[in-house]
């Protein structure tokens, strides 16, 4: 059985934003000084992250697809992830 490109069975993804939370932050001090900041922005599969004008990175957390690669590869304190809050975040359609 032949598969959908993984953009099309993402879309079918639903996401509920929690808009009073995000539950992932960055120490961006040490997330510049121990590489984290380049490996989160390299290895996130939703594009979550990137670098802002100013050299800090932005969070794009409504689209996260909880799957903890960028947990893995972080050092030890440059980034708090945690699930996001009951009701909240990704709810997969496929697979
Ligand atoms: S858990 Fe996965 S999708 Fe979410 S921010 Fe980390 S790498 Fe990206």
């Amino acid at each position: 059985m032949k598969l959908p490109p993984i953009e099309a069975r993402l879309a079918g993804n639903r996401f509920v934003l929690d808009e009073e939370e995000s539950h992932i932050e960055i120490d961006q001090e040490l997330a510049r000084s121990t590489g984290t900041a380049e490996r989160i922005i390299a290895c996130c599969p939703a594009g979550v992250y990137s670098r802002r004008p100013d050299g800090e990175v932005a969070v794009e957390y409504a689209a996260c697809l909880e799957c903890g690669t960028c947990l893995a590869v972080s050092s030890p304190g440059a980034l708090r992830w945690r699930y996001p809050r009951g009701g909240f975040g990704v709810q997969y359609r496929e697979g």
